[in-house]
């Protein structure tokens, strides 16, 4: 076990190492850190972050990257192995940042217990750094810097309703709506 953080699968809960929360008030509530994501897919660069499935799972990748291509407007994700995201087999579905989730990523791992679809276009959006929107009676321990969804009164709320929030996962005509858009402006991706 190492000492990165992780962060649990929309639908597989799984809970592994030790995650801490960070709160750091510069710190867009809706990314891991100010300097979470792939820096080399960020303006100016815009360089294509490469996406590989080496888990033998059949996972999807062209239809995975297609909608955050979509609403990035250009080439953000693109399939080609080796990858800087690489799809791995594994019993839970958690997604491994490298060196950390609030660095800049020079690698993520989508450790893949399933290659449903769904589930992974939420998954591949933690390699752009962005976090979960949780509810706020979940456990935020094994989340960074997780945004509140479904509470106006906490402090870590956000108004945020996308392809990352827990709250409206059955609701996926708003993934890669305005949110995501918004949120890929945010972090420079766009
Ligand atoms: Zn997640």
């Amino acid at each position: 076990m190492n000492k990165l953080l992780l962060i649990i699968a929309l639908l597989t809960l799984s809970v592994l190492g030790t995650a801490s929360i960070s709160k750091a008030t510069a710190t867009p509530l809706w990314l891991f850190s100010s300097q979470a994501g792939f820096a080399k897919a960020k303006l100016p660069n815009h360089e294509s972050i490469t996406v590989c499935d080496a888990s033998g799972l059949g996972v999807r990748v062209g239809d995975i990257i297609a909608p955050w291509n979509r609403i990035a407007g250009w080439s953000l994700f693109r399939a080609q192995c080796p990858g800087d995201v690489t799809f791995q087999k594994a019993g839970a579905t958690w997604v491994q940042p490298l060196p950390s989730a609030t660095e800049p990523f020079s690698a993520c791992i989508i450790w893949a217990s399933t290659r449903d679809t769904k589930t992974m276009r939420h998954e591949i959006g933690h390699c752009l750094g962005i976090v979960d929107s949780i509810y706020s009676s979940m456990d935020a321990t094994y989340y960074v810097n997780p945004a509140v969804c479904d509470n106006p009164a906490d402090p870590r709320y956000s108004a945020y309703k996308g392809t990352m929030s827990y709250c409206n996962f059955n609701q996926v005509w708003r993934w890669f709506g305005a949110d995501d858009v918004a949120t890929l402006t945010g972090a420079g991706y766009r």
